[in-house]
């Protein structure tokens, strides 16, 4: 927390923390992963500079440099002597104003690790369509990682667990697939991977790597409008995202999706990316940052 390590149990903050009353923060969550050369985490710089990228549109003057916040997540790792796990970092207006203006208070940063196992469990999910509609980009800059947007993944996923299934698909203003709470979508048709375009949606980092995969798997890829109709006559779909990783979808709103438990090509890419981010694939191992 602001340049210090501080124990787990002690890393608190003041109830006045303005990010904590209004939402106005920028994070990241980041992968790491066991490799055989030690702890490899997964394309941290595209995460420090999203991360930068969304405390830009907060208008946020960080008081760290990419360089020290990229080290000090590194560090981060090492001392919490994990093998793999999840990093969160913060940037956040801290103590000092009230009012809806941040401009005044503090810029906060703090970077937690902790382990962290599937976050969508090991078998194919049960998704349902969501009512409430992804936030609108005209309102907020929908393509940053930021705090308040995630108010929006929290009543699609009240509303969708409370109906049973394990995750929410939540469509855009123009009524077409635009992702999950925390996850992008992808889904496949006729042997070709089709995801929404970038608009509503957050840019996942492992939508990317995954759509890298794919080309050179050479299978198809399009970024595309996908209704609601094309969406429940997939062949396959699944879900990506740094918590999810690679998560088929099993059944949206009751109907099954394809015959089979997984798709063959969502497996194809699960069992790609799981080899890639332990670093088993030469020419993937420039995502990973060792420890
Ligand atoms: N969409 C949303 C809303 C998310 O919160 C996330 C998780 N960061 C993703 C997509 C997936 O992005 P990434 O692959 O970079 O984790």
């Amino acid at each position: 927390m602001d340049g210090k390590f501080i124990p787990w149990k002690k890393a608190k903050v003041h109830i006045l923390t303005h990010t904590l009353h209004y939402g106005g923060g920028a994070f990241e969550g980041i992968r790491f992963y066991e490799t055989s050369k030690g702890p490899g985490i997964f394309r941290l710089k595209e995460h420090i500079d999203r991360l930068f990228y969304s405390a830009s549109r907060l208008e946020m003057k960080v008081p760290y440099s990419k360089k020290q916040l990229t080290d000090a997540t590194k560090k981060i790792v090492k001392i919490n002597k994990l093998k793999s796990g999840y990093i969160r970092p913060l940037i956040y207006f801290g103590y000092g104003k009230m009012g809806l203006d941040p401009r005044g208070c503090p810029v906060n940063v703090s970077i937690a690790a902790w382990p962290w196992g599937a976050y969508l469990g090991d078998e194919p999910v049960e998704t349902k369509i969501s009512k409430f509609m992804r936030i609108h980009p005209s309102s907020t800059y929908a393509d940053a990682k930021i705090c308040g947007h995630y108010f929006n993944s929290i009543l699609a996923s009240l509303e969708i667990h409370r109906k049973g299934a394990d995750e929410a698909l939540l469509f855009d203003y123009n009524g077409y697939l635009a992702e999950g709470p925390g996850e992008n979508v992808f889904i496949v048709k006729k042997g070709e991977l089709i995801t929404p375009p970038r608009g509503a949606i957050l840019g996942g980092i492992t939508r990317e790597s995954i759509m890298e995969m794919a080309k050179n798997m050479n299978i198809p890829v399009k970024e595309k409008n996908i209704s609601k109709r094309e969406l429940l006559a997939a062949d396959e779909a699944f879900f990506t995202g740094t918590a999810a990783e690679v998560s088929p979808i099993a059944k949206i709103n009751g109907k099954k999706i394809g015959k089979k438990k997984e798709g063959p090509i969502t497996l194809e890419l699960k069992e790609t990316f799981t080899k890639a981010i332990h670093g088993e694939i030469p020419k993937y191992r420039k995502w990973l940052t060792l420890v």
